[in-house]
């Protein structure tokens, strides 16, 4: 069974929520650095409060503060355990110091998982995306839509698109990803420990897909 596992893919891949089930299904810790910056903020460590303002300004978050949470969150018991890494390694500089963190501590990582997708896809699904502020429940326009259109089933509160939802945004965030992150499919291709699943297909044929890598 792969323990070390790198997860890759566009927002709006369906990324997110296979790592969920894989989760449960392999006992793997999930580990996002949105959560790690999370938990830095809410412990008031300088760290948090760099990157609270790299965050506000937008900026992407720097190599040395990210692999900085990378040394502290991957500890020897983690390593031994098996961990998801999603959303990091970003940048080609942070795979690199991540594969030679592990290989110092023999746990090299096995496999990485990649989603891909079509952006008009991408697109589609998340602008599409409404959510009732009152309740939480989620909706998508087509994929999920309420009985009365803009209306919540469950309490009648009028459905918003999330500010992030949006086209403007969702073309910015995948032109971030091109630029920064998808270079790293090639690395580790070229490494030898990619393995694509298409997210087009939705997320319970791409789970099914991941299980069975993981499980071999
Ligand atoms: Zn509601």
């Amino acid at each position: 069974m792969k323990r070390r596992i790198v997860l890759l893919g566009p927002p709006g891949s369906g990324k997110g929520t296979v790592a969920q089930r894989l989760e449960k299904e392999f006992h793997l810790d999930h580990l996002s650095t949105g959560q790690w910056f999370r938990k830095e903020i809410a412990a008031g460590t300088e760290l948090g409060k760099q990157v609270t303002a790299d965050v506000e300004r937008g900026d992407l978050v720097p190599d040395e503060v990210v692999l900085g949470l990378m040394e502290r969150w991957l500890s020897p018991q983690l390593l031994e355990r098996g961990f998801m890494l999603d959303g990091f390694p970003r940048t080609r500089a942070q795979a690199e110091a991540l594969d030679k963190f592990c290989a110092e501590k023999k746990a090299p990582l096995e496999v990485v998982l990649y989603m891909s997708c079509p952006e008009d896809l991408i697109i589609e699904r998340i602008t599409g995306r409404r959510v009732c502020l009152s309740c939480g429940k989620n909706y998508h326009v087509r994929a999920l839509p309420p009985h009365s259109p803009g209306r919540c089933d469950l309490c009648g509160s009028a459905l918003v698109q999330r500010p992030d939802d949006t086209v403007e945004v969702v073309k910015n965030r995948l032109e971030f990803y091109r630029k920064i992150t998808e270079p790293l499919v090639d690395y580790y291709r070229n490494a030898g420990k990619l393995v694509s699943l298409n997210g087009a297909l939705g997320s319970e044929a791409a789970f099914k897909a991941a299980a069975q890598v993981l499980a071999s």
